[in-house]
């Protein structure tokens, strides 16, 4: 029998573990097991499964099974431990097991023990644009920046173009026990205000949609820093991110679209943008554990912490007084999603101005996004800590300047914050850089000096 185990790569299309699979002519099952941690909270209180995200990966699994069910499989989805319940599934009913190659040190270590037990493992990687072996000769002597590991990608590698997803005859194999999943409940996302849907159908349609229907590709490199609305991005993370679409497939079909339409910046960019993604999740391969640590890559210890809880509760709930920052923070909350700037003010917020430890921000973001790639999440908090890659060694954003520049009219604030819908952009500047309160809003609890 053969078991494919499912993480975050729930699809058919681009798909090399089916691929395998058929090829062997064994007994099949396809699992995804919840890792019974994620729903245990630390000592925050953050357990890793906020509402949103898990909807959103409840979705993807919903789909990934109603597609598998029509070839006679279904996907089976069990809570617990994964090396524990895969080691038991062995122990009753032996299996070959194909899976995704880890990316977080936690993957690495979760295979290393199902093959202390015995159990043969075959890795497919279908996270990346490029598998270990295209890259590994390009990264002999890893690049100091995401420049220099960009320039070496492009002088002359692409990803692997995808097949056609697999037609399926494999007999179907059942667990031999039961695991049942308990999800969290849902109370602190509002369904409604959601735009995204898990799975990998609504992920292919969504990529359609943005690249040939609506062409938004065009205008990419120019909108890409807007804080609303629906094109200004591709918003195609939380699909690639739980491996609902594939990156090499977006790639690709940008490839095709600028074959079609000619070669610019504006389409460029998102291939470019796609790069920052391969370079994190090629940093973390590399460096492992040590991008979990306060000081990172720092070549100095970064500056001292000190944890003020009512700082951290101000910005976990969205009520620091800085408006843009409990903006974004309240979109969040409730979709699972908010804009690259706006994730970027929020960061810089809590680190550079709460002076809170920036590993924090990265456990709540793990919890809320429903986007969450932990290679992404830890490199851009540790980019913008100092702890990261970064030739400059940190980024501190200036708030009042981002707003005139991001959000001029106030689109963004007044949408997520109702009570602020009279005021005018010199006021919000005066009372979150501590010159003149509103009385209608609370006092910043760490104000934002003009400037900086
Ligand atoms: C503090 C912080 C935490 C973040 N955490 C995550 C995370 O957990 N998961 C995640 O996918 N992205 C994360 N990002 C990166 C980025 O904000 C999101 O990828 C992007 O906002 C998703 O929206 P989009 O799909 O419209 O992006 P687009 O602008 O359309 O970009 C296309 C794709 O490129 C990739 N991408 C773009 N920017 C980045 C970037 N800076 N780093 C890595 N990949 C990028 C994403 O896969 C994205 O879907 C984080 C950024 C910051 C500043």
């Amino acid at each position: 029998m053969q078991l494919i185990w499912l993480r975050n790569d729930l699809r058919l299309h681009d798909q090399p573990a089916f691929r395998i699979a058929k090829a062997r002519q064994e007994p099949l099952a396809v699992v995804f097991i919840l890792p019974g941690h994620w729903l245990q909270t630390d000592r925050q209180g953050l357990d890793r499964l906020g509402a949103a995200k898990a909807r959103f990966l409840r979705q993807s699994l919903d789909d990934l099974d109603a597609q598998l069910q029509r070839s006679g499989l279904g996907l089976t989805v069990l809570s617990g431990d994964p090396v524990a319940l895969l080691r038991r599934w062995h122990r009753q009913s032996a299996f070959h097991l194909i899976t995704q190659a880890a990316q977080a040190p936690e993957e690495g270590a979760w295979l290393r023990a199902l093959a202390d037990a015995g159990i043969s493992i075959e890795t497919v990687e279908n996270q990346t644009l490029f598998d270990s072996e295209q890259i590994a000769p390009l990264l002999a002597g890893w690049p100091k920046s995401f420049t220099a590991f960009r320039h070496r990608v492009e002088s002359g590698l692409e990803p692997r173009v995808p097949r056609a997803p697999e037609s399926l005859s494999a007999a179907p194999a059942e667990p031999p026990f039961d695991a049942a999943v308990r999800w969290p409940g849902g109370s602190d996302t509002e369904e409604g205000r959601s735009q995204f849907r898990g799975g990998e159908r609504a992920g292919l349609e969504r990529l359609d949609d943005y690249l040939w229907r609506r062409r938004a590709l065009d205008h990419y490199r120019d909108s890409r820093n807007q804080l609303i609305g629906r094109d200004f991005a591709s918003q195609l993370s939380p699909w690639l991110a739980w491996g609902c679409l594939s990156v090499r497939e977006v790639w690709h079909q940008i490839r095709r679209y600028e074959a079609r339409y000619g070669e610019d910046e504006q389409r460029y960019w998102l291939r470019f943008e796609l790069l920052w993604r391969e370079f994190f999740h090629c940093s973390m391969r590399h460096y492992g554990r040590l991008l979990f640590r306060r000081d990172g890559l720092a070549a100095r210890p970064l500056p001292e912490t000190r944890f003020q809880a009512s700082y951290w509760h101000a910005w976990c709930q969205g009520r620091t007084g800085v408006p843009m920052v409990d903006a974004g923070l309240r979109e969040l909350t409730a979709t699972g999603y908010c804009s690259n700037r706006l994730r970027q003010n929020l960061a810089s917020y809590l680190i550079h101005q709460l002076g809170l430890d920036w590993r924090l921000g990265a456990r709540f973001f793990e919890r809320h996004l429903i986007d969450f790639d932990v290679a992404s999440n830890q490199g851009n908090w540790a980019y913008i800590a100092g702890a990261g890659q970064d030739p400059r060694q940190g980024r501190r954003f200036d708030l009042n300047w981002q707003l005139r520049r991001y959000d001029p009219a106030l689109m963004h604030i007044r949408h997520w914050l109702p009570e602020l819908a009279d005021i005018d952009i010199e006021s919000i500047i005066a009372h979150q850089s501590g010159r003149r309160l509103l009385s209608c809003y609370p006092a910043p609890v760490v104000s934002v000096p003009e400037g900086g």
